[in-house]
């Protein structure tokens, strides 16, 4: 069986330990490979290569990485397909699902080619006779990130990019359920012309990510991944005093006011809530139906998921595939069943589906997608993410109790709101404490221009990801206060605070 290696200093390196854990194929339920589990050896020699390159990379010029950006951005869409392929052979999503990802990520790629632009510091000429003020930015050193399971290519993507066109060096350390995709890019920017040792790969679980935290070589984290292992990243790393941005997990409402095109809404919401069998941070988990809404929104949300198409992500049709793992389905099926048992009713049980035409599957991780009404705040399908294609109705009278609801919620990642009223639009996106909001946009991901972030429990610290928000993570700023004196001037010097005149 073939054993996917860590990737350092420019090419595939063998672990330094024996351990492995086994990657499968989600459709058929079948091992594909095994991964190197990494420990505190392999960090350590993936971060002695990003140290050396460091001293060459942070030297390199703008243009330098600014070229290599665009050549790997050229690559990321050469090979979408091929990628797109790797991604729903190990996690299970769809191959248009992946190449979606990986076109978001490489936007990201496409705002680091503007680095000229977002690393301009300022000047202030004048601020006292003969003095002048600039800042610049400079990059941190080594940083690493630590990634889930759900995006494997376009989270990392959120990271890497910005890190390394502002001069850092990389350690990822990507999700052991689906690891190619992080050896896939790592190749991808050797051929971009990226120096061997600014990108490397450590794969494994919690012993490479402690490793990850306890190096003193490593300035900065960056993790995406579940809201208990957010809080245990930022609390270690912060410790050693690491830079640390945390996002993570979540429980996204989406609110239908009984003004909103209720057929429009329930497209939108089944796309969102079933999308990628529920496996996004962004995925609608809760449906909050206010007033009169609320009978023919619930009719058309399970007619519309009696009609999403389940199958293999290579499939064509496929509308969704299996889960990442055995696991997470006996999970989904669990909440499912124990929302009965506390009083939901069950509008659809994915428990019971069949995938025909695919013999092949029989022994794949595939659940149906779930719907749930009369759904309670108290009820278990409400307070845990289930993180699966479970799509739970919540009843409200007023939008007031609904941005009650979504505020109550400790997580806080994204939110969507289905109205035709202006004014009820102004006043959710004003009131709700959740970092992205849709306006009859069911999964709100923001364009990498801007920040990725939520609030609450969703995002532990203050760091959220990409657009000047990532700049500013991964550099630290210098303040020079200069002057140039006339040989006369030289003999005056105070002792006083230094003031301006
Ligand atoms: P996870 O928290 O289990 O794993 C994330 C990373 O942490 C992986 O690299 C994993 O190897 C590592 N890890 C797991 N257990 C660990 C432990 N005990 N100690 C140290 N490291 C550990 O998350 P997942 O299941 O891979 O991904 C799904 C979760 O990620 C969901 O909660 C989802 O909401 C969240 N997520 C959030 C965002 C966001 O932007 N907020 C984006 C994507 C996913």
């Amino acid at each position: 069986m073939n054993t996917i290696p860590h990737w350092i200093d420019g090419s595939p390196a063998t672990a330094a330990g024996p351990h492995t854990a086994p990657v499968f194929n989600p459709a058929t339920g079948q091992e594909r490979a095994r991964v190197a589990l990494g420990s505190a050896a392999d960090v350590d020699a993936a971060v002695t290569a990003a140290t050396h390159a460091f001293d060459a990379w942070s030297e390199s010029s703008l243009s330098q990485r600014t070229q290599v950006m665009f050549a790997f951005r050229q690559l990321l869409l050469e090979h979408e397909e091929e990628l797109g392929r790797i991604i729903s052979a190990e996690h299970g999503k769809t191959i248009d699902d992946a190449r979606g990802e990986i076109m978001r990520g490489r936007e990201v790629v496409e705002y680091a080619c503007g680095l000229g632009d977002v690393l301009k510091g300022s000047f202030s000429d004048q601020v006292s006779r003969g003095v002048d003020v600039h800042d610049f930015r400079q990059p941190l050193g080594v940083v690493a990130g630590i990634t889930p399971f759900n995006f494997p290519a376009m989270v990392p993507l959120w990271m890497h990019p910005i890190a390394i066109a502002t001069g850092n060096t990389f350690v990822l350390k990507p999700s052991e359920r689906d690891p190619s995709a992080a050896n896939f890019v790592a190749e991808l920017y050797r051929r971009a012309g990226l120096p061997d040792g600014v990108f490397n790969v450590v794969h494994g679980g919690k012993e490479a990510v402690d490793a990850i935290l306890a190096h003193p070589g490593i300035e900065a984290v960056s993790f995406v991944g579940s809201t208990p292992i957010a809080k245990y990243v930022h609390e270690q790393a912060t410790a050693r005093g690491k830079r640390v941005q945390a996002l993570g997990g979540a429980k996204n409402h989406a609110v239908v006011l009984p003004d909103a095109d209720l057929e429009f809404a329930a497209n939108h919401i089944t796309a969102g809530a079933y999308g990628s069998a529920g496996e996004r941070c962004m995925a609608l988990s809760v449906a909050v139906a206010v007033g009169d809404a609320a009978d023919a929104l619930a009719d058309a949300l399970e007619r519309k998921a009696r009609e999403v198409k389940v199958g293999p992500g290579d499939a064509p049709g496929t509308e969704m595939g299996p889960l990442v793992t055995k696991a997470a389905r006996e999970r989904v099926e669990n909440a499912v069943a124990s929302a009965a048992v506390q009083g939901a009713k069950v509008v659809v049980d994915g428990h019971e589906l069949k995938i025909d035409g695919h013999p092949e599957c029989a022994d794949g991780f595939f659940t149906g997608p779930s719907l749930l009404d009369h759904v309670t705040t108290g009820m278990d399908a409400y307070t845990e993410e289930i993180f699966g294609p479970v799509l739970a109705i919540v009843r409200v009278d007023t939008l007031d109790e609904a941005i009650d609801l979504v505020n109550a919620n400790p997580y806080g990642n994204g939110t969507a709101l289905f109205t035709a009223s202006g004014e009820a639009a102004r006043r959710f996106q004003r009131k709700v404490r959740v970092g992205m909001i849709g306006i009859n946009v069911p999964v709100p991901v923001p364009m990498s221009y801007y920040s990725f972030g939520g609030w609450k429990d969703s995002l532990i610290g203050d760091s959220p990801v990409h657009g000047s928000e990532g700049i500013r993570f991964y550099t630290r700023p210098k303040v020079v206060t200069s002057r140039w004196p006339q040989p006369a001037q030289q003999l005056t010097a105070g002792f006083g605070f230094p003031t301006s005149s």
